[in-house]
């Protein structure tokens, strides 16, 4: 990699704005001889990736692979884009097999991992490690990036914008600001993998900095999105009477046969339901109940509780309550976006040269409703693709020409706007 004397003017083959999942796996599965940069706005660690708590699907053999298609397409209402479930599903086995040879760990014994099963699912086809199977899986993915010597990191640095060519055809990069410095980065593709966007929401499970920028400057640049206004909610985040970041309850733990229950102790839904289902029925019950949470009861858990969701567990003993005794206050909170910018099956977006992968991307593999746990997935899937597709496309370094006048840092007002205005204009255009 060049770097000027000032620091300002970078040349690299591959840039990669985000550290969540899909960046991390197109890095890791770029060619050694690629001279990659990858920046991301906080630490390593700071992506919802590390915040996945239920597991990661994969097929459980040939058998599993109708079942397991209709699973997705059904919780997507039948809006998905069939081709990529296809591909989600048929290399979902490799994209595991990736993860364990980059070190990744699932639980289980010497026979092999176990599966699990959440939301929506007809088969045990989940993988996880704990209830903690983001963090897992980052850790080891930052152990094996941190001894690439090809991939240089810079954390706590802002993409602000995208470099364009003169005919608004062709991406030549990014700029963004480091320490205060503008950074110039002029690469040959450049890959945006910077999440939702939860941080625009005022309940959202999700990390408040990852709030749409990519979403933001593709509404800048007039790079194509696709179904933007598919916005999931999830059934149960944990409802504490303050503002921020939302604690999720996985799934799993309905999986595996927590109830929900209204005030008066009742059940009121089938919890295995797709979660825009549970959402909804969650938000009538609370209508009926005037009361701003549902409950869990997690006593059909009481054996294995502490020792399969132990993260889960020290959670509600730290907000006071007995996770065996007291049913525990949810609330439906934003969770995932599943639209975004529209690409096709090698990650291209409709600009030349620039990739969109993980939940930043629009492959149309969720349609309305994403599957639990397909999210991970769709992140390795489809960011080795996007590496494949890098390396077969060989474009030549085109350095940015135009003068950089200082640029400061997205407010998150600007963001905001920009990308809630597209979401009613979606909305509309849907409505039609
Ligand atoms: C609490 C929680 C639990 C979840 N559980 C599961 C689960 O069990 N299974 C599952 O499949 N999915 C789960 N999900 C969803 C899944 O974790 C995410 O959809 C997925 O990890 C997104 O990965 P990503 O690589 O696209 O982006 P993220 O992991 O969201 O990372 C985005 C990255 O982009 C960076 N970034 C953003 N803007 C900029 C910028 N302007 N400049 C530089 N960097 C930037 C961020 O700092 C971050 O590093 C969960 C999500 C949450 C929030």
């Amino acid at each position: 990699m060049d770097i000027d004397n000032s620091f300002k003017n970078i040349t690299c083959d591959v840039v990669i704005v985000g550290s969540g999942v899909a960046a991390l796996v197109c890095a890791l599965c770029l060619p050694k001889n690629q001279d990659i940069l990858l920046i991301t706005k906080k630490t390593l660690t700071d992506s919802n990736s590390y915040l996945a708590q239920g597991g990661i699907c994969v097929m459980r053999g040939d058998s599993d692979r109708d079942n397991f298609i209709e699973d997705t397409l059904r919780a997507g209402h039948y809006q998905n884009n069939k081709k990529a479930v296809e591909i989600l599903v048929d290399e979902s086995n490799a994209a595991i097999e990736t993860l364990q040879d980059l070190g990744v760990v699932f639980t289980g014994n010497e026979d092999g991992p176990y599966y699990t099963r959440e939301g929506g699912h007809s088969n045990f086809r989940i993988l996880y490690h704990d209830d903690i199977t983001g963090q897992s899986i980052m850790e080891s993915l930052i152990d094996t990036i941190k001894g690439r010597n090809n991939i240089n990191i810079i954390e706590n640095c802002s993409m602000t914008d995208i470099l364009e060519s003169s005919n608004g055809k062709e991406c030549l990069g990014i700029h963004a600001v480091h320490s205060e410095n503008n950074l110039i980065v002029n690469s040959r593709a450049t890959v945006l993998a910077t999440g939702g966007i939860g941080g625009i929401y005022q309940n959202s499970t999700n990390f408040p900095h990852i709030r749409g920028d990519g979403i933001a400057l593709a509404i800048k640049h007039n790079i194509e999105l696709n179904d933007i206004s598919y916005v999931q909610i999830h059934p149960t985040a944990l409802y504490e009477d303050k503002s921020g970041r939302r604690f999720l309850i996985s799934e799993s733990v309905r999986g595996e046969g927590a109830h929900l229950i209204n005030h008066k102790h009742e059940r009121f839904t089938n919890e295995l339901n797709p979660r825009d289902l549970v959402s909804k029925a969650i938000l009538e019950e609370m209508k009926k109940d005037n009361s701003k949470y549902e409950l869990l009861d997690l006593n059909p858990l009481e054996n294995s509780i502490e020792k399969r969701f132990p993260n889960i567990y020290k959670k509600i003993l730290e907000i006071g309550l007995n996770p065996l005794e007291d049913p525990i206050p949810i609330v439906p909170s934003q969770h995932y976006t599943m639209g975004g910018i529209k690409v096709d099956m090698d990650s291209k977006s409709s600009m030349k040269n620039l990739y969109a992968i993980g939940e930043v991307a629009c492959t149309g593999v969720h349609g309305r409703n994403r599957l639990a746990s397909n999210s991970l997935l769709e992140g390795v899937v489809f960011a080795k693709r996007s590496a494949k597709s890098i390396v077969k496309e060989n474009a030549p370094l085109i350095c940015y020409k135009d003068t950089i006048t200082r640029k400061t840092l997205l407010s998150d007002t600007e963001v905001s706007i920009m990308i809630k205005e597209r979401i009613m204009e979606d909305e509309l255009a849907k409505a039609k």
